[in-house]
């Protein structure tokens, strides 16, 4: 909650350059621009482009042209995250002098017989004594404190993450920097106060946070909302296929998305300027409306 002696708030929006922006990212999207207006924050645009075997060409240009073309205002320039690889490589030399981090060269198969955790496999702990960096991952070391948080929208989730993941990696065996390192370091020098993003990020909150606590970093607030999904419960998103987002009827497009994070917009703005629906969004926002939700089905 923010409070006078509170940093400003700083929000986000950090997609992958995996493909176009669909509408589940668009939701997204909206609910932290919308969620850092309402508190007259900051909000930052972050192209988290580290993981080139996942990208897609063009797909960077696509989404900052959608996100343009439905009225989105970010704060300063567009953020890469390969811009801060300096940074990633520091936390994670900073990691593995303090040995809380390990070189890990076991590979699919040898981890094949593992105990299976909620996340999947969970790391047996093999390599911990391991001091050969050469042609290996960097695996964090856990252990079973309880790590939890009170999400705004799903109430307290905790993990022990020895148990449920295990040692997780940080730097990749083709030596990109993972996903939950990479993230953590940019919320921190980006100052962010609250990440607001997808509940199948929820699961990972907890891995991020253990990271934030070993690098001695801020933790922000997390308010995860709710899956779009299909009709038949399946879940939207650039992996299962969801198109791209049109540019034609921005504002019915909009406001369906406003309608999804449960803000019933009037019929009637569906037919005023994207600028309208924005105002009225900025307005009338109240995420409180999707406390508890997991699933929101996108019926048109
Ligand atoms: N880049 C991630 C994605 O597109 C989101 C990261 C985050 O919000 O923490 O799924």
């Amino acid at each position: 909650m923010q409070t006078s002696e509170s940093p400003p708030y700083v929000g986000r929006f950090a997609p992958s350059p995996t493909g176009p922006l669909h509408f589940g990212s668009l939701v997204a999207a909206a609910a932290s621009f919308l969620q850092a207006r309402s508190k007259n924050g900051r909000w930052l645009l972050r192209i988290e482009d580290i993981d080139p075997p996942r990208e897609q060409p063009g797909a960077n240009e696509s989404i900052l042209r959608a996100l343009d073309h439905y009225g989105f205002q970010w704060d300063g320039s567009v953020i890469y995250q390969s811009a801060s690889h300096e940074a990633h490589k520091d936390a994670l030399q900073s990691l593995i002098d303090q040995s809380l981090a390990y070189p890990c060269k076991c590979s699919r198969r040898d981890l094949a017989n593992a105990a299976r955790g909620p996340l999947g496999i969970v790391y047996p702990g093999t390599c911990r004594d391991s001091k050969d960096l050469i042609d290996a991952a960097v695996r964090l070391r856990t252990n079973n404190t309880e790590i939890g948080f009170q999400d705004a929208l799903q109430g307290r989730f905790a993990q022990q993450l020895e148990s449920e993941s295990g040692d997780f990696v940080v730097r990749r065996r083709d030596g990109l920097t993972a996903y939950h390192l990479a993230v953590v370091v940019d919320d921190e020098i980006q100052g962010i106060t609250e990440v607001v993003r997808g509940i199948d990020l929820l699961d990972s909150t907890p891995r991020q946070i253990w990271l934030q606590r070993l690098l001695q970093y801020q933790t922000p607030d997390y308010v995860h909302i709710p899956v779009i999904t299909h009709e038949d419960g399946s879940k939207l998103s650039k992996l299962t296929g969801a198109n791209g987002i049109s540019l034609n009827s921005a504002t019915k497009t909009l406001c369906a998305a406003l309608a999804v994070l449960g803000q019933n917009p009037p019929r009637e703005l569906a037919y005023a300027s994207i600028s309208d629906v924005w105002s009225w969004a900025s307005e009338s926002w109240q995420i409180e409306q999707l406390i508890g939700q997991k699933t929101i089905v996108k019926t048109a």
